[in-house]
């Protein structure tokens, strides 16, 4: 069986349309892989949101047990196509096995996670405020209103996360989840792996006996596919991963839209790390494992990546950075996940060195070798250069990181009062310096989404309680989460049905309760089925 053809999945039919064409390329060898992957054709693009917009009725009134088959049957399939996807992720991607593999069971397990979250059903949010035809001087209606799907969603996914964030990712699988259509555009970087586990979506959409056009896959490597796709009519809804100049231009085509809608962009971040000066004194070896440890992670290939870390200066930070030195020059090149990112990559680091300034704390190597490798570079500079050099504090994708040298912790909180949005913002310190440094920790939860403390922002947790965004330019959209059980409330909008009759309204809102779902019943928790009116 051909695995891996280059052509599209349009609702359900491989289509090949188009005449440009790219290949994929192992970016460890710089060997050509199998399938020759065509650029979208218009028509192509076309007929996926007409699909999908057609689509839309039969998925709406497929019982929850379908949607969560189908969401069963994708992480089923993820398991089933075995060592040949790891295996080809593993090829284009130049990702380790053994992370590749931890990946997959999160794929496969935040599936899982919204196939629970359908069965159970409470995410439709539904709320009850009953009639009072007796109130005075007005009679108040009777109010209830539930989440309902968007519509078609497109989908972007990234190259760092070749399977838990791209064609059957979280944003993906939570669309489908909220009964959205979804349209992906493939990333140009691993379009082998998108073929693959397109096919396993395809035929998981066969088996649940929904119709085709519930999911559709687009390669290309031009601009102009994602952003014939975003500024589609039919498109209700986009989810993006992936740098910030990619999310902010189809961000700005969005919002060029005669009828704009919402793209939900996750971008870069510089997740600075604040060490308060006890723990840099106490700590100082140990946080400088751990902090050259996420820094290196992935060949520093993460947006939670600490591209910032603030301390005070003295002998503490000396002995702290002398340490952390002799850990980044131990720390071994590895491959980058393309050679874009790795040129990227090579010219920050070329940039940061060059600031006037700023020193190299150890071996400043961006580059080690051919195979696309990089490797860790570790800078120091005072704080107050940021004033002069302000992308500094950008984010330089892969394993670099500055060491910013404060005079004193308030420097700290007139960074932070500064500080672009961020994913995550990390606090070394006691449970006493959280109380002695409660101005810092109040900015931060106005710049970050995420704040950890003593510990290191690499690594998501997929959960319920996970909040993965921020304020921009982390996110455009602060309110939303990409990672775990909420990403879901992205991909459905409220809608209010005012004195409806109990027969005409959905099943989570009617008197009886049916769906035995937990609702919100003239303001309180309540799952009881409620009498019927008259
Ligand atoms: P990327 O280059 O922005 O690519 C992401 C996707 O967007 C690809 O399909 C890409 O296609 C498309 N794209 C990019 N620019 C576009 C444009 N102007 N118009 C239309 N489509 C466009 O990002 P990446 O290299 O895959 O990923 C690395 C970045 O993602 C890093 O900055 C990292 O921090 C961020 N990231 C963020 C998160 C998060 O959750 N916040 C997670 C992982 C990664 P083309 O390649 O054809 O341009």
């Amino acid at each position: 069986m051909t695995l891996v053809t280059g052509k599209h999945f349009v609702g359900g039919q491989r289509s090949a349309e188009g005449t440009d064409s790219f290949e994929a390329s192992n970016p460890a060898t710089g060997e050509t892989l199998d399938g020759r992957f065509l650029e979208a054709a218009d028509s192509e693009i076309d007929r996926s949101l007409a699909l999908a917009d057609e689509s839309f009725a039969a998925l709406q009134q497929a019982p929850a047990e379908t949607i969560a088959g189908l969401l069963d049957k994708i992480a089923d399939g993820i398991e089933a196509a075995g060592d040949a996807l790891l295996a080809r992720a593993h090829a284009e991607t130049a990702l380790p096995m053994p992370r590749l593999t931890g990946e997959r069971a999160r794929t496969v397990g935040q599936t899982r996670r919204f196939a629970a979250i359908v069965r159970e059903g409470s995410w439709r949010q539904a709320r009850i405020d009953r009639s009072d035809p007796a109130r005075t001087p007005l009679p108040k209606p009777d109010v209830r209103t539930m989440l309902h799907a968007v519509g078609p969603v497109v989908v972007f996914g990234a190259s760092n996360f070749p399977l838990a964030i791209s064609v059957a990712g979280t944003d993906t699988v939570s669309a489908l989840a909220a009964r959205c259509p979804v349209v992906v555009k493939a990333h140009p970087a691993h379009p082998g792996t998108c073929e693959m586990l397109a096919a396993v979506i395809d035929q998981a959409v066969r088996d649940a006996g929904l119709p085709a056009g519930v999911f559709s896959l687009l390669h290309g490597r031009s601009h102009r596919v994602g952003a014939a796709l975003v500024t589609h009519p039919k498109a209700s809804a986009v989810a993006f991963t992936g740098s910030l100049k990619g999310g902010r231009a189809l961000a700005d085509a969005v919002a060029a839209r005669p009828q704009p809608i919402p793209i939900y962009a996750e971008m870069g971040s510089v997740n600075p790390v604040f060490v308060l000066p006890s723990a840099l004194e106490q700590r100082g070896d140990a946080i400088a494992e751990g902090y050259l440890q996420s820094v290196n992670l992935g060949v520093g290939q993460f947006c939670t990546n600490p591209g910032l870390l603030l301390a005070a200066g003295g002998p503490p930070l000396d002995r702290f950075l002398k340490a952390a030195g002799e850990k980044a020059a131990a720390a071994p090149a590895a491959t980058m996940l393309h050679d874009g990112i790795r040129s990227a990559y090579q010219e920050g680091v070329a940039s940061i060195r060059d600031t006037p300034g700023v020193e190299a704390v150890g071996p400043a190597r961006a580059a080690a070798g051919d195979a696309n490798q990089a490797a860790c570079s570790l800078f120091t500079a005072p704080l107050s250069l940021l004033a002069e050099h302000e992308s500094l504090a950008a984010e330089n994708f892969g394993p670099s990181s500055i060491v910013l040298r404060c005079e004193s912790p308030d420097d700290m909180l007139a960074f932070a009062e500064q500080m672009e949005g961020s994913l995550t913002a990390t606090i070394h310190g006691t449970e006493q310096d959280l109380q002695d440094h409660a101005p810092l920790v109040r900015l931060l939860e106005r710049k970050a989404g995420r704040l950890i403390f003593n510990g290191f922002p690499t690594g998501i947790e997929v959960c319920a309680a996970m909040h993965h965004g921020g304020p921009y330019p982390a996110t455009t959209h602060s309110g939303f989460t990409s990672i775990g059980n909420a990403a879901i409330y992205r991909f459905a909008s409220p809608v209010c049905y005012q004195d409806f009759p109990d027969s005409a309204l959905p099943a989570e809102l009617q008197n009886a309760n049916p769906l035995g779902l937990m609702r919100l019943v003239d303001g309180q928790p309540s799952s009881a089925p409620l009498p019927s009116a008259g």
